[in-house]
């Protein structure tokens, strides 16, 4: 009987104590590989599944020549200074999120290419098609081929597209092999989901974890503005497909079961089983809709993601749920202690 063997290759996941890349690694070591994650902080949620793990500034040219040697086949960059919209849309983050992404990703395209990695991934964000093709919340525009004239509306969004042109330009000049994915609101257990970084799903989830039944969570801005959202074992699936294939994109990932935001937040209360009103409330919301375009993935690779967003948004509720009781548990124990 023929036994077939799996390839097992070295990969350096950057970003790896992140939400997307801390669950990336637990599945290439799933499949078999050997993993070296590299990120400013362990994984907030779990221990890391990585063999090794460099806790080390990749903003540094030096962690990036030490981290990216000549044994790595490949590469998952997934490093950003990001979050959602209330990190990304108020301004006030705007000089750090650039020159902090912008500077990883000049290091990490030249080492890569002096080291002769096989290939690159580099996760980019539908935060870079342009707004004026997403100001009708019923009718968002995010084809690939609609991203230029450019104009995101964020900063974050520039960064993303400036690093994208720059692998794509080591690739040219350099032969550098790159896969570019363009992630649509990725959210799951283990991601971000207080303390200013998270984004909608999450934050969400925890206003309505938080809420007293009878009571209401509040919206950032009319709830109109459109949106979809792809479950993270979706996303993976998505990226090792494309890292696999032999398309270098930017092609989307992401869910085509476009909501509103009032309808995420009533599909979380839905789930919770809590009778909870919706307030609307001031506050930065990002473009009026947007939503993935699927065609090309699919004429590409022969893949989409269909599984529906309430089943994701359960797992992901009763994750934050069980985090919220986790605190208010230890609480008690603080609390007790004290007493005594
Ligand atoms: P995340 O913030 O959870 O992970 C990014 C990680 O990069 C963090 O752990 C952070 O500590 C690390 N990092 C930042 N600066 C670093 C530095 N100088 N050196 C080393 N590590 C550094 O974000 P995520 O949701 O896991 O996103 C992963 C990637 O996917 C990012 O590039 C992000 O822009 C992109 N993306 C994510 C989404 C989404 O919905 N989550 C959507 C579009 C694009």
């Amino acid at each position: 009987m023929e036994v077939l063997k799996l390839e097992t290759k070295r990969i350096l996941v950057l970003g790896a104590g992140g939400f997307i890349g801390s669950h990336l690694v637990k599945r290439l070591k799933r499949e078999g590989h050997w993993v070296r994650g590299v990120d400013l902080k362990y994984p907030e949620f779990a221990p890391t599944q990585a063999d090794e793990f460099v806790i080390g500034d990749l903003r540094d040219p030096k962690v990036c020549d030490l981290v990216i040697d000549t044994s790595i086949d490949e590469i998952y960059q997934l490093a950003a200074d990001m979050g959602g919209a209330g990190f990304v849309f108020t301004g006030d983050n705007d000089a750090d999120i650039m020159h902090n992404s912008a500077l990883i990703n000049l290091n990490v395209a030249e080492q890569a290419v002096k080291k002769n990695v096989n290939k690159v991934f580099y996760s980019s964000s539908a935060c870079m098609y342009p707004e004026y093709n997403q100001l009708d919340p019923e009718n968002p525009k995010c084809s690939e081929d609609s991203a230029y004239p450019a104009a995101p509306d964020s900063e974050y969004g520039w960064e993303k597209l400036f690093s994208e042109r720059l692998y794509l330009a080591f690739h040219r000049n350099y032969d550098l092999d790159v896969r570019i994915a363009r992630y649509h609101n990725i959210f799951g257990p283990e991601g971000t989901w207080r303390g200013g970084r998270e984004k909608a799903p999450a934050a969400l989830c925890r206003k309505v974890a938080e809420a007293e039944d009878g009571g209401y969570i509040e919206v950032w801005g009319d709830g109109k503005q459109t949106r979809s959202f792809l479950y993270i074992d979706e996303c993976l699936e998505g990226t090792r497909r494309l890292m696999d294939s032999d398309f270098t994109g930017p092609v989307n990932i992401g869910s085509e079961e476009m909501v509103t935001i009032d309808e995420l937040a009533q599909m979380i209360i839905d789930i919770s089983g809590k009778n909870l009103g919706i307030k609307h409330v001031p506050g930065p919301e990002g473009v009026r809709g947007r939503n993935s375009d699927n065609r090309l993935i699919e004429e590409k690779i022969g893949w989409k993601p269909t599984q529906p967003l309430r089943v994701g948004l359960e797992k992901t509720y009763r994750w934050i749920e069980s985090e919220l009781i986790g605190i208010e548990g230890k609480r008690c124990v603080i609390k007790t202690g004290n007493y005594i």
